[in-house]
């Protein structure tokens, strides 16, 4: 079978915390791991950061490293009293424990609430989905709503109020404050959760300066569904994350909402990654269910760069094993059918976009075993995986940052080459087929796509292309 082109991000937590489990989870199939900022302390971060980097080093992988913020997480108030809700109950909610008559309201820790609702629309959502309150008065601080599906109502349970017309950004204070813990840790991507515009991206962008971490916006509101591509496009990666959005719009329109997302973001050549319980049985089986492995089949036929694991790698018991049946069902399902990727009859959006699409055309045509991409920032690697090729991509990067990046890139296969300042761009052709030939072990006599530019280490300059045919001196 072939080398494996849908990436696996793992989500890391207490059942993670062992450098011999990182380890059996990186040969397994781990190209990226996730530190979920909801949960444990800026200590834990720091060390699951550490270790990760260091069980890649001693496996001898490129692992990316994904912080994912928390965002503007609204709960209800400890002192929101306990209420059994059932069908047609009427609630009254207030979103401050000092409002009028708090104390027979339902609270929820979030002053803003009362104006952010639009009746008719709006529903309170807690929890996982129940009880679930549809909004539909307001009055004297507060809103009245009607129980529409039942369910109990606990102090400090995560609640959510649908199609919120909220002004604040997607960065809290505490979000502020751990990307500083991120950029410390030395993180290769941020994940913004709860992002609604653009204008959210950007005030992380800012927040970054000059570094160079990838922004990845989360996609579970319907606020931006709405703005699905005006979000894609500020971004340089999108996720779908099935857990809020399913929340938010409901289960039965997560199917086809994962598509859009996918879609959009291949359209706009973005990183995508679909998440949450891809194989959640697997928290507490050895073996997943027939439904759990047609969801990441599914998912890799849509085109998802990546799939994610979440609870199940976290805190399940048997994260080595999901990953493992991840990465054997993303294989099995690139298999059968060519993944979607961007319509390859569009026009690039830039040169080198164009030059990469070429490149992908003819590696195609002369049936190549290989495009072999030399790229200082990962931009060319990027914009060939873009069109989906059935030949795998050998990204040659000087820059260890730029090869953990490329490692959640659809069929990306990062590989190390330091820069020679000195260098003609003939011997550094030379040095990157010798280099794609080991690392495939292409046999004497197949052919592979090179793509170039006129002069060494100058990013943006891609704009030659040429066909190679894998000679023994190769093998060096
Ligand atoms: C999700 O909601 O699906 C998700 C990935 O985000 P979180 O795990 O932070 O809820």
């Amino acid at each position: 079978m072939s080398e494996r082109r849908t990436k696996i991000v793992a989500t890391l937590g207490p059942a993670t915390d062992d450098p011999l489990i990182l380890r059996q989870m990186i040969r397994a199939g781990v190209d990226g791991v996730r530190i979920n900022c909801s949960h444990g302390t800026r200590e834990d971060w720091l060390r699951h950061a550490w270790m990760a980097r260091d069980a890649a080093a001693s496996v001898g992988r490129h692992v990316a490293i994904m912080f994912d913020l928390q965002g503007p997480k609204i709960r209800l108030h400890q002192s929101s009293k306990r209420l059994a809700l059932t069908e047609g109950d009427r609630v009254r909610i207030v979103g401050d424990p000092k409002a009028p008559g708090a104390t027979k309201s339902l609270i929820v820790e979030w002053p803003g609430l009362v104006d952010a609702a639009v009746l008719g629309t709006s529903e309170l959502v807690i929890g996982d989905g129940a009880p679930r309150i549809a909004v539909l008065e307001r009055e004297k601080g507060a809103l009245l709503g009607t129980c529409i599906i039942p369910g109990e109502a606990l102090p400090r349970r995560g609640a959510f109020l649908t199609h919120a017309v909220v002004d604040r950004m997607a960065l809290s204070d505490k979000d502020r404050a751990d990307v500083r813990v991120a950029i410390d840790a030395g993180a290769d991507f941020i994940a913004l959760s709860f992002v609604n515009q653009a204008d959210d991206i950007q005030e992380l962008r800012k927040l970054l300066g000059s570094t160079s971490i990838r922004i990845i916006a989360k996609i579970e509101t319907l606020a931006a569904i709405e703005s699905l591509d005006s979000i894609v496009e500020a971004s340089d990666a999108v996720m779908v994350a099935r857990g809020d959005l399913g929340v938010e719009a409901g289960v039965a329109r997560v199917p086809l909402l994962q598509k859009r997302i996918i879609q959009s973001a291949g359209a706009h050549g973005k990183l995508v990654i679909t998440a949450t319980q891809m194989l959640e049985s697997m928290s507490t089986a050895p073996e997943p269910t027939r439904a759990e492995a047609s969801d990441v089949a599914n998912a890799v036929m849509d085109g998802t760069s990546c799939v994610m694991l979440s609870g199940e790698t976290a805190t399940g018991r048997y994260p080595v094993e999901a990953v493992t049946q991840m990465a054997a069902i993303a294989a099995n399902a690139q298999e059968g059918v060519i993944p979607m990727g961007v319509d390859m009859t569009a026009h690039g959006a830039t040169v080198a976009e164009s030059v990469m699409r070429a490149a992908v055309f003819l590696a195609r045509d002369i049936k190549a075993a290989a495009l072999v991409i030399p790229t200082a920032t990962g931009g060319s690697a990027r914009a060939a995986a873009k069109f989906r090729p059935r030949r795998p991509i050998v990204a040659l990067c000087a820059d260890a940052g730029v090869a953990r990046q490329l490692a959640l890139e659809w069929g990306v296969i990062p590989e190390p080459l330091h820069a020679r300042p000195d260098e003609s761009v003939e011997a550094l052709v030379e040095r990157c087929l010798l280099r794609a030939q080991r690392r495939l072990d292409i046999p004497d006599g197949e052919r592979v796509v090179l793509t170039s530019g006129p002069q060494v280490a100058h990013p943006g300059a891609t704009s030659l292309i040429a066909v190679h045919r894998i000679e023994a001196q190769h093998r060096g």
